[in-house]
């Protein structure tokens, strides 16, 4: 008889609405499980974020990191919070930093309509997107994270890098990735953005695209500039397949895009790099609305679910890549009957009405 496979998730809740939102995805997990059966996951609880600096001094200590390294996937809520910061005042985010410290180099952000979840386009056409937008997450303006150069006071630099080994890879992680969406029924398209009328490093970009397209002959290869994507974004958004930038153009074009879909608390993500990866919901940890109730834990499930399908495609573990199949389904079909309305859209529904109903569909489908 064959054993079920079992993954090792790190996980690590954080602060504010994190917590908050990962006690219940944790339950949908184990639920999920048990009902496609073949594997399971073990999770380790993994602190980091601005609660452990002020106990610890650290945000992520070594020893954390090392954990949630030897792990199979790290699934992460929200960490952060804006009242405690490092003395020079920047912000504590151990999630940029486990992204720098495991090479995560593509952000995937997925643009999805919830059905029964009207986002702010009245087309109707908008309440069926689907595209994905892969966002270059250890280069390109980022590069110069801590190296911003001021010189007399007047004039500040910050220097963009485009590297060819970091363009490369990140062009054919996006090509494989809209070659598996085709085998589902996508349209097979992958769109460059940038801004190569303007930029040097951009043009070198888009060159860079354009060789690695040669070995995807099947995907119709394209490029558009940053400012006509933001138009067409709002303007006709599902006309999108895949979409890869760079770091700073996805950073914007990743919130339009959970804009599209209705919000922070809908929209998922992932980090992924060649042998690690980190899936988080795209918003922070809203102190304003933490220990009311009102977290929407949506985009957490989400995040799951593509933790799930990642594990699966990687372990070739047929049943986990089928399990977050079924979690993203139960929490369509708990959005469907249009009366689940979150309340950071103006409703009701709070983190357990939102739960309830996506447990309940879980049981249901
Ligand atoms: P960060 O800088 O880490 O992105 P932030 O506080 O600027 O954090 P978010 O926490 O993402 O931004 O969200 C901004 C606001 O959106 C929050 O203050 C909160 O009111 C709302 N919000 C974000 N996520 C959720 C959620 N899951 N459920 C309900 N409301 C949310």
């Amino acid at each position: 008889m064959r054993n079920d496979t079992e993954f090792h998730v790190a996980v690590m809740a954080g602060d504010g609405i994190g917590p908050e939102v990962m006690a219940p995805c944790l339950d949908l997990l184990n639920a999920v499980s048990t009902r496609v059966g073949g594997f399971s996951c073990r999770f380790e609880a993994v602190e980091a974020g601005a609660g452990y600096y002020v106990q610890h001094g650290t945000a992520l200590s070594e020893e954390n990191l090392k954990r949630a390294a030897s792990a199979d996937a790290i699934l992460l809520g929200a960490a952060g919070l804006p009242d405690i910061r490092y003395p020079d005042g920047r912000e504590i985010a151990p999630q940029i930093d486990i992204r720098i410290a495991l090479d995560l180099f593509a952000g995937v952000r997925p643009v999805r309509s919830i059905p029964g979840l009207a986002g702010p386009l009245s087309d109707p056409r908008a309440q069926s997107l689907d595209f994905v937008l892969v966002r270059e997450s250890t280069e390109g303006l980022f590069a110069s994270m801590g190296k911003t150069r001021i010189v007399d006071d007047a004039t500040a630099y910050d220097t963009m890098e485009i590297t060819r080994t970091g363009s490369e890879r990140l062009f054919d992680f996006s090509f494989e990735l809209a070659r598996r969406r085709k085998a589902l029924g996508s349209p097979g398209m992958l769109t460059c953005v940038d801004k190569a009328n303007v930029f040097g490093g951009f043009a070198f970009f888009r060159k860079i695209f354009y060789e690695r397209a040669e070995k995807f002959p099947e995907i119709d290869a394209r490029a558009a500039y940053v400012d006509a994507t933001a138009l067409n974004m709002v303007r006709n958004p599902w006309a999108f397949d895949v979409m890869a930038t760079e770091n700073m153009f996805g950073d914007i074009l990743s919130d339009l895009g959970a804009g599209l879909m209705g919000g922070m608390g809908v929209a998922p993500s992932a980090d992924i790099g060649a042998k690690h990866a980190v899936f988080q919901p795209c918003h922070g940890t809203a102190p304003d609305i933490m220990g009311t109730g009102k977290a929407n834990p949506t985009a957490m499930f989400l995040s799951a679910a593509m933790m799930l399908d990642w594990l699966g495609e990687r372990h070739s573990e047929a049943k986990a890549v089928e399990a977050g199949r079924l979690l993203q389904g139960a929490v369509e079909a708990a959005y469907a009957p249009g009366d689940l309305r979150p309340c950071e859209l103006g409703g009701t529904s709070g983190l357990k009405d939102i739960t309830a109903r996506v447990a309940e569909a879980l049981a249901k489908a």
